[in-house]
């Protein structure tokens, strides 16, 4: 089996699209192995963003991904699950994000993309180690 960490981001969950962003990994057929809904604090959000720690964006990434709660989980599949996670994510900026992902399909603002994925097998390793490491 083959792991990865998703976010459904403080948008995501304002806007109501939890349940049509996990329907889509669910027709994917993934498997959704943990889910939760958390308000996430500056520390926590400084392990997970480790790489843009004081780029110029950083305090805005912040103040947007505590404005509410997300919803984490993990998502499971065959292999490479991270690739086809982000493959359906689409690109980080959904104005430009291709029709069919879930960026492209549901978002328009660029901070506000909905939807965070690991971007490599360490990465989801690290990831879901901050997030659920129990399992
Ligand atoms: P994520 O890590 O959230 O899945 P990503 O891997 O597509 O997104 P990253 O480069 O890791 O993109 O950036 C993390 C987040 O920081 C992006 O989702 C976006 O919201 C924000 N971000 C990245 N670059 C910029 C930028 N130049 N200006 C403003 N916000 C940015
Ligand atoms: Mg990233």
């Amino acid at each position: 089996s083959d792991r990865t960490l998703v976010l459904l981001k403080p948008d995501a969950v304002e806007r109501k699209l939890v349940g049509e962003v996990v329907s889509r990994f669910e027709a994917k057929n993934l498997d959704i192995v943990a889910m939760e809904l958390r308000q996430l604090d500056a520390d926590t959000l400084a392990r997970h963003y480790e790489e843009h720690v004081g780029k110029g964006f950083y305090d805005d990434l912040v103040a947007f991904m505590s404005r509410g709660p997300v919803v984490a989980m993990v998502v499971e599949g065959p292999e490479d699950t991270w690739e086809v996670v982000r493959k359906m994510m689409g690109a980080t900026n959904p104005r430009t994000a291709e029709p069919g992902t879930i960026r492209g399909d549901l978002g328009i603002l660029f901070t506000e993309n909905l939807v965070h994925g690991s971007d490599s097998l360490a990465s989801a390793e690290r990831e879901i180690g901050i997030f659920f490491p129990n399992l």
